[in-house]
């Protein structure tokens, strides 16, 4: 088996972590290694560090038309109780439009994001910016809920506990979070949202099936979550009619990250390649990253998609999201990263010409 697609050479992967500026070379070897083109870079901010968007607004500036830019939000302001003042929610999405980039990331809606800010995504604090994302109409990748096992600790993987990603009583329940994005998407039925990792309802085809019939403008991404792909070989038949009615609402992704070594990139590239592009009944490969788990884990079977469904999920889909390429304002974006670098150093005292933003800044400006 050939670990590149052998059905789409213009593949564009709507769920990639990008780093400091010093992964750019990785990251353009990983994209030519995996067959992978374009990339979409799901932007978290960590606004003590600075560190999260600067990176993926480098890659844009950089290489136009290779890389697309989802970006996070700054909640500084919130985690400092007012102490290090930040742009509203709703000034930041109309800057990252301004900017130029192209859509949104949010992790608000994992547990452990609930855990450092604990803001519903419901709460007054949020309303202004959904209304504006709403109607600058910009996609929002959105990572809500992690798989219920994670709640169960004689359930959970042995590499997710690790990363401390086993939940409690005490933590947000799985149900809990879909009712508040429930009231989001219903009040604001304008949002495009493409939810990661199958919004984690692998295991429930039909609950999945009910969401997109109440709501239009929702998709999910298929950035694994190994347990999508276990949960979906249960019944590959089912899943392949899943893909094939739903076939406009569903994006490749890989979760490949930028410093990610090219014998795992090309792994975990390929196993996402071949579920979707083969009748081959398959295991995760051992040289994996450790996210994907042990090859004992499971048995993956291939769906054999049409191509006319492929090359929806392929880039047709987040193509039509997206909509028309978004020009990097470079002059804005440095001034920008000048600000995340400002936030970085009054958070953590480091000076702000050494944080990851004030670095690409400084790069961005010598271009
Ligand atoms: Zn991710």
């Amino acid at each position: 088996m050939d670990l590149w697609s052998s059905r789409c050479n213009d593949i564009l992967d709507a769920h990639v972590h990008m780093g400091g500026p010093d992964n750019e070379s990785n990251l353009l070897t990983v994209a030519e290694t995996t067959g992978i083109r374009r990339m979409g870079l799901v932007a978290i901010q960590d606004p003590a560090s600075g560190e999260g968007l600067p990176g993926a607004l480098y890659m844009k500036a950089r290489h136009p038309g290779q890389f697309f830019v989802f970006a996070g939000l700054n909640h500084a302001a919130r985690l400092t109780e007012g102490r290090v003042p930040t742009p509203s929610l709703a000034e930041q999405v109309a800057t990252f439009a301004a900017i130029g980039c192209d859509g949104l990331k949010m992790i608000e809606g994992k547990p452990t994001s609930r855990q450092r800010m604990d803001v519903p995504v419901t709460d007054a604090y949020f309303a202004d910016y959904w209304a504006a994302v709403e109607e600058l109409g910009l996609p929002v990748i959105w990572h809500v809920n992690d798989p219920e096992e994670f709640w169960d600790p004689q359930r959970i993987p042995g590499w997710a506990r690790e990363r401390d990603w086993g939940y409690g009583p005490h933590d947000v329940q799985k149900e809990e979070l879909y009712a508040e994005v429930e009231e989001v998407l219903a009040r604001h039925p304008g949002l495009k949202v493409i939810f990661a990792h199958f919004y984690f309802l692998s295991a429930d085809l039909p609950r999945a099936e009910r969401l997109f019939a109440a709501h239009p403008n929702v998709h999910f991404d298929l950035a694994p979550g190994i347990e999508m792909l276990y949960n979906i070989s249960q019944d590959p038949d089912a899943g392949r009619e899943f893909f094939i009615r739903h076939a406009d609402r569903i994006v490749f992704g890989t979760d490949l990250w930028s410093s990610i070594s090219l014998p795992e990139a090309r792994a975990r590239a390929g196993i996402v390649f071949r579920w979707l592009e083969t009748e081959d009944e398959f295991r995760v490969p051992p040289e994996a990253d450790f996210l994907l788990g042990p090859p004992e884990d499971g048995i993956i079977r291939g769906m054999a998609l049409p191509d006319d469904v492929l090359s929806l999920i392929y880039g047709g889909n987040l193509r039509r999201l997206v909509g028309d390429e978004k020009r990097l304002d470079v002059p804005a974006a440095v001034a920008e990263c000048q600000r995340i670098a400002a936030i970085a150093e009054a958070m953590s005292g480091r000076p702000a010409p050494e944080t990851e933003a004030g670095m690409v800044a400084a790069r961005l400006m010598s271009r």
